[in-house]
């Protein structure tokens, strides 16, 4: 628990000049983009488009309140989320496809990224939630330190596929407090299948490790229960097993601690290029997540979120495991 004379990491950084520093640098290396593990080293500053098909504008698709993530993240004020568009993966059951795939949204400056921050803080939200951010961390950068001169005084959350490359997350070291990361899968094969993600496993269990050097295990929550700072890993078991459950559970107890908070997630429905696929064209059974339970428990995991099993297609209250 922390009092009320807490402050997000970012603000030393920015009363300092670092984080302005780091922002020129990194909207510079836009120029030869290797922000993911794809590195495409095309020239974001030229129009360019990689992977992620987006060029140097952040593109911004949404940005509300958001009741229904995490208790500690949505809190009672909810969580001020900011959706980028594109997307580093491509992922065939993405609900968020025409964000994600097809480039729906709006261009906006780093001045007007700021401004929503601000916004988003007047309506009392707990935070700033970036979701798909990786592609944009350098004008996030930039956004946060105008912010911040502006007042914006509260934690970032970083939400993200987990597939990242370890310069971009030191990048964002004591300048994001939160970590929301997935680990979607045990198997790279599925991986490239299901998301189109090369070398998934090796690149988000780094990431992870990163994640966790910089924050550890201990989810930091003020006196209302909302966090301040630590992180969360999230996990959508999929049909069929695909997602590898217990080994993702077995490895984060191992390799991380079991003392990581796990949000184990039941949400999936075919969507995209999921649907009427043989596979993945269905929703996970009530069989298939007692299981994914089972697994979290077998590793020994000591700290998380499930979601009530529910056939239709809405999503489940998050509660303790
Ligand atoms: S962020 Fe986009 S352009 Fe840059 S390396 Fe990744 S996919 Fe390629």
């Amino acid at each position: 628990m922390i009092g009320m004379t807490w402050e997000p990491s970012y603000i030393a950084l920015h009363r300092s000049g670092d984080l302005a520093a780091r922002a020129q640098a990194a909207l510079a290396s836009l120029a030869q983009c290797r922000l993911c593990p794809r590195a495409c080293g095309v020239d974001r500053l030229a129009g360019k488009q990689g992977v992620c098909r987006v060029a140097a504008e952040p593109v911004v698709a949404s940005w509300n309140v958001h009741r229904w993530e995490e208790p500690p993240i949505s809190g009672t004020n909810g969580s001020g989320t900011i959706f980028f568009s594109g997307c580093t993966g491509q992922c065939r059951f993405c609900q968020n496809y025409p964000i994600s795939q097809f480039g729906y949204g709006n261009h906006v400056t780093n001045e007007r990224l700021a401004e929503m921050m601000l916004e988003l803080q007047g309506r009392g939200c707990h935070n700033i939630n970036f979701v798909t951010p990786t592609h944009f961390v350098p004008q996030i950068l930039a956004a946060v330190n105008i912010a911040a001169g502006q007042g914006l005084r509260l934690p970032l959350v970083y939400n993200t596929s987990g597939y990242e490359t370890l310069e971009t997350l030191r990048l964002l070291e004591n300048v994001v407090d939160i970590w929301l990361p997935d680990a979607k899968y045990a198997d790279d094969k599925v991986a490239r299948r299901l998301s189109g993600f090369p070398r998934y496993v090796e690149n988000n269990r780094a990431a992870l490790l990163e994640i966790y050097r910089q924050v550890g295990d201990e989810l930091v929550l003020d006196e209302d229960g909302i966090a301040r700072r630590g992180m969360i890993i999230r996990h959508l078991v999929l049909p069929g097993g695909l997602a590898a459950t217990g080994e993702v559970m077995d490895w984060i107890a191992r390799a991380l601690s079991p003392r990581v908070h796990i949000s184990l997630m039941d949400q999936y429905f075919p969507a995209h290029k999921a649907v009427g696929d043989p596979v993945i064209g269905r929703k996970v059974t009530a069989e298939e997540y007692d299981e994914a339970l089972g697994a979290f428990e077998a590793a020994q995991l000591e700290n998380g979120w499930m979601q009530e099993h529910d056939d239709c297609d809405c999503v489940g209250p998050l509660s303790p495991t």
